[in-house]
């Protein structure tokens, strides 16, 4: 019998896991990546959930203890380094690359295409035929758009669907433990950090390698600032003016362990969009991972998120002779899971975005910053967030 046929839009996290999940099912799968370098240079720490791990064991992945850095307490501290609150908090800190290297390494010799830009495509119920950027088309059973917050295969399904700017940006930073000096790496030691200035959130935790890494939410409210935070960047690093601009903001309003960290990184930027799509399977398309909903990093699930999506496609399509009805059972379960996401990242969220656009009338409870609340729920493990209770 001919293998079934899928192709992956996006060769990303969300991407790797679905084409890696599809194959082990025995179906002939081929990832077209629009960046033609490889992707490993990106991203920076990421918080781990079981669920991940299951997956990534699933596919054959040895769970080792390089796989992340142990935390064993959250610490909120205030600008002068006093500890406002502690919280016992046992968990897993990870880097991007750890997740996406093993995966990238399991996919078919020949299978991925890097450089290749999906631009259309067309269905006809029974078959897609995917158009690229360098001309070339290709035909299979199945089209996975795995392509990412602005997603081309998700503007084809559903023009009107727009990323929603949140109005604050999460400012980045990683640097190498060992360049740190020995004091404030015993100040450091091995906890999960917060600081809580009015309006905003840092979170600061060290990830494999070893590293220390910072995502400080801070608002900027509209497009013209945003359009002048990304203006003469460098790589992904921001101008120096703007850099110096947030160190020096670092050390009035930060403690001074966590202000020096910010001091000694070349920060960078990304802008916090919300993104709700009214349906994850269309005819034999469908969408996973960031494609199909962003919700802001405070629910700490984009990766895990992308691989519960990929996971639940699998196992939607495993045994099924029906593709029709095992990618309607995949839009049910994946599409409630993916607004409960969006819509718990809102709420996390929403007291950094009022301080953007105070002229919205915020619900008193919107506002509320207790430092207790936000570390119980900031990147709590699904374990711990009943809503999110999903069969895959
Ligand atoms: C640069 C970057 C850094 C990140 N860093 C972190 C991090 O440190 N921690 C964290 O938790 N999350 C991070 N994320 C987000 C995280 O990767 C995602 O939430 C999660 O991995 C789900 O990813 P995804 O595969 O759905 O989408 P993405 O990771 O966004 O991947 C989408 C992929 O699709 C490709 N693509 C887009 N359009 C097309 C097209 N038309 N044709 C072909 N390919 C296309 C893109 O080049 C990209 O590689 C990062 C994302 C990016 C893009």
């Amino acid at each position: 019998m001919q293998k079934q046929r899928a192709i992956v839009v996006g060769g990303s996290i969300g991407g790797l896991f679905a084409a890696n999940l599809l194959a082990k099912l025995g179906w002939a799968v081929d990832v077209y990546e629009r960046v033609a370098d490889d992707l490993a240079g990106r991203g920076a720490g990421i918080g781990t959930h079981d669920e991940l791990f299951a997956v990534m064991r699933e596919l054959g992945i040895a769970m080792d203890e390089s796989i992340g850095v142990r935390v064993a307490e959250r610490v909120c501290l205030d600008e002068h380094g006093a500890v406002i609150h502690r919280l016992t908090w046992p968990h897993v800190m990870s880097h991007w690359l750890r997740i996406y290297r093993p995966l990238r390494e399991r996919l078919a010799p020949g299978s991925y295409h890097a450089g290749r830009s999906l631009v259309d495509f067309s269905d006809d119920d029974a078959e897609v035929v995917a158009h690229f950027d360098d001309g070339s088309s290709a035909r299979a059973d199945l089209l996975i758009g795995a392509d990412g917050l602005r997603s081309t295969v998700r503007a084809c399904l559903f023009p009107d669907v727009q990323p929603a700017y949140a109005g604050y940006v999460g400012w980045r930073g990683i640097v190498e433990e060992s360049s740190l000096p020995a004091s404030l790496r015993a100040a450091l030691g091995n906890s999960y950090y917060f600081a809580l200035p009015p309006g905003e959130m840092l979170v600061c935790y060290p990830v494999p390698g070893r590293y220390w890494n910072y995502v400080w939410y801070r608002p900027a409210p509209g497009d013209a600032e945003l359009a002048d935070l990304a203006m003469d960047a460098t790589g992904p690093h921001v101008r120096p003016e703007l850099a110096a601009r947030l160190k020096a903001i670092a050390r009035s309003t930060l403690a001074p362990r966590l202000a020096e960290v910010v001091e000694r990184t070349q920060p960078f930027f990304q802008a916090i969009y919300d993104v709700e799509t009214p349906r994850v399977a269309a005819g034999r398309v469908v969408l996973l991972g960031d494609a199909a909903y962003v919700a802001r990093p405070h629910v700490g699930m984009g990766v895990t998120k992308a691989a519960l999506d990929a996971a639940s496609l699998a196992r939607s399509l495993q045994g099924s002779t029906d593709i029709d009805a095992a990618l309607a059972r995949y839009a049910r379960l994946r599409g409630e899971f993916g607004r409960r996401c969006v819509r718990r990242g809102r709420r996390l969220g929403a007291y950094i975005e009022a301080r953007a656009r105070p002229d919205v009338p915020w619900p008193p409870g919107a506002l509320d910053q207790n430092p207790e609340r936000l570390l119980r729920e900031i990147g709590a493990t699904l374990a711990e967030i009943p809503e999110l209770q999903a069969e895959l």
